[in-house]
């Protein structure tokens, strides 16, 4: 995903999680006793990044069997931090798991482990307290009124911490945008500058003023700030307001998406999976189909499920198949360059020095706990 094109006839080794080698099969030379898996007629890619997830337990084989075996969760907890150490222990076979803090949001609460910032004064101690849990990057929602919002950048940018997030429905997005928002989710923010009613969520979309695209391009690119824009679960969530305005809000988004695009606008694929909506794992690429639908070719929408979201997530080499990249490998019956359809049955996976065939990867489905450790 880091050049174009295909490299052909190729043999890869990994070893201890890492890609190790990479050269012509015919000269490859692969270490004794090494397991080797035959790709012929297949297809090596790095493994899926799913952008914006919340994180069950329940959930980790589906996100294996489809492919996706780095996410980025959204909203932290003690079970994460759990999960994150089995995983890396091998106790449990799962994704690799990067976690934005628990939500950072005024009263009353949305979510459980909300860490509340009523009173602007307070912003410092509640962001301390984050990073004191280990948290690097802050999880910013809704309710926060301007002055907690300014608070809490503040203190985040003396500490050296990430912010990322909802923007508070009391905040302008040209504001989040200088504020140094490292990623803004579903559009928040947007949809009210883009809503000739200045409205919010899906119904902002549904009457927007495509006249007003251009200068919120503009500032998006000049900010450098990413956007997750969860295309499938906002054309569900809009399907509560009619098929005809439902239809408004889906062609609206996707010109709002392939204009970031044109621009070179930074995008990451990611499915909310994890709030009983979207389903985990197949609904990547549902998310990858939005993004062809938006003028993006499929190639192009890979980038947003792997090299992208790897430099959003600063981990170097991170959704390439290169010398020196984590050895989280996807492979594929087919090209999913010439169709996405392929990634719904893998082959197989190679996550955390163990290699899980289709069969596996099919039973852990059913049975969590048949996946091997
Ligand atoms: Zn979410």
């Amino acid at each position: 995903m880091d050049q174009p094109g295909l490299l052909v006839h190729q043999t890869v080794v990994a070893t201890d999680g890492r890609v190790v080698a990479i050269g012509p099969a015919a000269t490859a030379r692969v270490p004794a006793g090494a397991r080797v898996i035959d790709g012929r007629g297949k297809t090596l890619m790095p493994g899926l990044i799913d952008a914006h997830v919340h994180l069950r337990s329940a959930d980790v084989p589906a996100y294996l069997a489809s492919g996706v075996l780095t996410v980025r969760n959204m909203w932290g907890h003690d079970g994460i931090i759990r999960l994150q150490a089995d995983i890396a222990a091998g106790r449990v076979t799962g994704p690799t798991i990067y976690s934005l803090s628990p939500g950072l949001d005024a009263s009353p609460a949305t979510w459980p482990f909300t860490q509340f910032v009523d009173d602007p004064t307070r912003a410092d101690s509640v962001v301390a307290a984050q990073q004191a849990a280990g948290w690097t990057t802050l999880k910013i929602y809704w309710r926060l009124s301007a002055a907690a919002f300014d608070s809490i950048v503040a203190s985040a940018r003396r500490r050296h911490l990430r912010y990322a997030g909802h923007v508070p429905a009391a905040v302008p997005i040209q504001h989040a945008l200088a504020a140094g928002m490292e990623s803004i989710e579903h559009y928040t923010g947007y949809d009210r500058a883009v809503s000739r009613s200045g409205d919010g969520g899906t119904f902002g979309w549904a009457d927007a003023d495509t006249a007003r695209f251009a200068a919120l391009v503009d500032a998006t690119v000049q900010s450098g700030t990413w956007n997750c824009p969860t295309m499938a679960i906002n054309t569900m969530l809009a399907a509560k307001q009619g098929a005809e305005a439902q239809q408004r809000v889906v062609q609206n988004r996707r010109m709002f998406t392939r204009a970031l695009h044109e621009h070179g606008a930074l995008l990451v694929a990611g499915t909310d999976a994890g709030i009983d909506l979207t389903a985990p794992g197949t609904s990547m690429l549902d998310e990858l189909k939005e993004f062809v639908a938006s003028g993006f070719t499929n190639r192009e929408a890979l980038r947003l499920a792997t090299v992208e979201p790897g430099r959003l997530l600063r981990v170097p080499q991170l959704g390439t198949v290169t010398v020196g990249a984590p050895a989280e490998l996807l492979l594929l019956n087919g090209n999913p360059a010439e169709d996405l359809g392929t990634l719904r049955n893998p082959a197989g996976i190679l996550l955390h020095g163990a290699w899980i065939d289709s069969l596996e990867l099919a039973r852990g489905s059913e049975h969590p706990a048949a996946l091997p450790p």
